[in-house]
This record gives C-alpha cells, sequence and structure tokens, in this order.
C-alpha cells in the first residue's frame, strides 16, 4: 500500500475521501438531511423544525497569532465563525459548547479573557455557552467550538439549491480580513524587529492602525451577519443557496456551483471592495481582487435568489448583485473590467494543506 501525502488532495479531498466512509453512519439516522457537505448537519426535530450543528477549531500559529490577536478577540472570534455557519443555513443559533487545550504555564487570567470574548458575543447572538471540554496542549493553544442552531424547515437553506437564472449576492465588503492580515503580519515583523534590537513596543494594534482600523477589525473581529437573516425573516426572503464566505469568494461560490449542479456569471466592477482594501493592496503592490476572491476569513454571506426577489432586497444598503447562476455548461466565470473572461476555477482559496 502506498502513502498519498495529504497536500496531494488538499483539505476538500481529504473532506471527500472521509465522506464515503461516514456515509453509512449517516443512512442509519433517517431524521438526518444534511450530513458532510454543507455548513452545517441538519437533523429534523419535527414535520416543521430542524436543528442545524457545525464545529470549526482555531488552533494557534494556524489561525491566530497571539502576538498580534488580543484574547478577548480571539474569544468572540471563536464563537462568530460559528454562528456565521449556522446564519448560513437561514437558522438561528441556539448553544454552543467549546473545548479548550492549553499549554499548563497558560495563565488562569488568560483564559477568563478569552472566555469574557466569547460570553459577550454568544449573549449578542442569544447563544447559550452550555459545556466543553478542558484539556493540557503540548503545544499551543487550541479552541474548538461545536454550534447548534434550529429553523423553520422550509425557511433552511442549503448550498445546493441555486438554479440558473438566480441571482448571485453577498453582504458587506469582500477582501478585508486578507488586507487586515497583511498589515497585522507587517506590525508583527516591526514588534520582533523592536524586541531583536532589546527596544520596547508599546503600540496598541487596534488603536494606532487606525487607518487600517476596518480591515484589521474583519480579521480579528469578525460578525456573524445574523442580521441578515433578520432581515430575510422580516421580509420573508428565503435565498434559494446560501454559504458563508470563510475559505474566498471562488472557492465558495464553487461550493454552491458544485453542490447546485449550475455555472455562474461574476462581474468584477459590481464586487464591493472598500477604498481601504484597494489601499491596503497598493501597499502591499498585490490585487485587492484576489483578497476578495481568494483571501478568505470575510465571513459575509453568499446566497442566490431567485429574479423576482430582486426588490426585496434592493434597497438593503450591505447586500450587493455581483452575477448571475448559469447553467452548469458555462462554468464559473469572472467576467473582469476590461470585459475579458477569467475561469474562477483556476483561483485557489484558503486551503490548510497547500492543496494542488
Ligand atoms: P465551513 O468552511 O463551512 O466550516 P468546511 O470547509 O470546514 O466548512 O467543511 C465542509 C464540510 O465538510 C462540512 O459539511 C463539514 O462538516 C465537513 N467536514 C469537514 N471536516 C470534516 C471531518 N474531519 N470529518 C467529517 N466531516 C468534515
Ligand atoms: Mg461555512
Amino acid at each position: 500500500m502506498s502513502f498519498k501525502p495529504i497536500s496531494d488532495i488538499g483539505e476538500f479531498g481529504l473532506i471527500e475521501r472521509i465522506a464515503p466512509i461516514a456515509a453509512p453512519t449517516l443512512e442509519a439516522v433517517p431524521g438526518l438531511t444534511e450530513g458532510i457537505g454543507d455548513d452545517c448537519a441538519v437533523y429534523e426535530l419535527s414535520p416543521s423544525t430542524v436543528q442545524v450543528a457545525t464545529t470549526d477549531l482555531l488552533f494557534e500559529h494556524i489561525h491566530f497569532d497571539l502576538l498580534t490577536t488580543p484574547l478577548q478577540h480571539l474569544g468572540s472570534k471563536a464563537i462568530s465563525v460559528n454562528v456565521s455557519d449556522i446564519c448560513a443555513m437561514n437558522a438561528r443559533p441556539r448553544y454552543a459548547l467549546v473545548s479548550i487545550a492549553l499549554p499548563p504555564k497558560a495563565s488562569v487570567e488568560l483564559v477568563e479573557t478569552v472566555y469574557r470574548g466569547m460570553s459577550e458575543t454568544a449573549q449578542r447572538y442569544r447563544t447559550a455557552l452550555a459545556g466543553g471540554d478542558t484539556s493540557a496542549s503540548p503545544g499551543g493553544i487550541v479552541i474548538s467550538v461545536t454550534a447548534t442552531g434550529e429553523a423553520e424547515k422550509e425557511k433552511i437553506t442549503l448550498r445546493k439549491g441555486a438554479r440558473s437564472g438566480d441571482l448571485v449576492c453577498v453582504t458587506g465588503s469582500l477582501g478585508e480580513a486578507a488586507a487586515g492580515l497583511r498589515v497585522l503580519m507587517r506590525e508583527k515583523d516591526i514588534m520582533l524587529e523592536h524586541i531583536r534590537h532589546g527596544e520596547t513596543y508599546d503600540r496598541d494594534i487596534m488603536s494606532n492602525l487606525g487607518e487600517y482600523n476596518e480591515a484589521i477589525r474583519q480579521q480579528l473581529l469578525p460578525s456573524a451577519r445574523m442580521d441578515i437573516i433578520d432581515f430575510f425573516h422580516k421580509h420573508s426572503i428565503v435565498p434559494t443557496s446560501m454559504i458563508d464566505i470563510s475559505d474566498g469568494l471562488a472557492p465558495d461560490l464553487g461550493h454552491i456551483c458544485k453542490r447546485s449542479g449550475v455555472g455562474a456569471y461574476i462581474e468584477e466592477s459590481r464586487l464591493p471592495i472598500s477604498s481601504q482594501v484597494r489601499h491596503v493592496a497598493d501597499e502591499f503592490q498585490e490585487d485587492a481582487v484576489n483578497y476578495a476572491l481568494s483571501g478568505g476569513e470575510d465571513y459575509q454571506l453568499l446566497f442566490t435568489l431567485k429574479k423576482e426577489q430582486f426588490s426585496a432586497i434592493a434597497s438593503h444598503p450591505d447586500i450587493t448583485v455581483i452575477g448571475k447562476i448559469t447553467p452548469e455548461d458555462e462554468g464559473m466565470l469572472l467576467c473582469d473590467i476590461y470585459g475579458m473572461t477569467v475561469d474562477l476555477n483556476t483561483i485557489g482559496g484558503f486551503d490548510h494543506f497547500g492543496g494542488k
């Protein structure tokens, strides 16, 4: 038997290998209507209500760097990234279980500060912190949050419902978190340079980098778009499909297209990219559109909507129509500002294993 390095198939390839092994367990539970493959698993509680469940892992040195991450923000982000997956199902969060692994030298105060961030944010989403598990860690800090939510069965929104002709919409502005990360990593280098020369570093990351505040806030302290779910419910809007943007617009739109068996046509000129993101990209001599397409961690919602529902979202200041769903054989295309089309499948996103 030969062994294949995970990096040969990447994170998504690995999940595709895991899914068939888990499949027989799913078949044994008839109420489980969605297993591996969407933002949450879906379980029927009653003929009219479903429960959704999701889990996300934050690993020190992979997902966060304590040099540039305030502890309270870290706690907040651990909750928000899970609630974001619940929002992506058009559901509301209910409770979360938090597992944490800590180096024995970590202080009690550190843990309390992380939990204060979690608690404050969980209260904002009306989510209960209802349990968890605690362990020692031989390396860095690990935080794993599992969250559940609830929705009316007819409102649940999967990745697989997009149809040709639907509008493709996003919330907020894209590429912010990627831009924020660039600025923070540069600041970290400055910090380490100070330390190397025996100097003190007394800048406060959040207040001293004022001109980048929005991008840094989106990186360190993202919000799940519960406000959009409230808006949908208030106006009886049910998107045909939805996902939260955690890997980048291109790969996450790819998940919708693959699961729905459709293509998409996106117009670059419509992408909501702020002047701050463009400014950061210019400073780093990079392309702001790439931050939006493959930067990841924006935790905005990407959804598709029947054309007839356009008037229901038209007046919302934070929802942008960026393109349309097309037949599968037309592929997933980006029309750039010069009118040239680019295959979005060739644009990768964040992959933990650097999949090829
Ligand atoms: P998201 O970015 O929305 O959190 P992921 O890309 O992490 O989604 O996961 C995609 C799908 O694969 C989800 O349905 C998730 O539950 C499932 N999945 C991811 N990792 C595993 C795993 N190790 N075992 C089983 N299912 C997994
Ligand atoms: Mg998701």
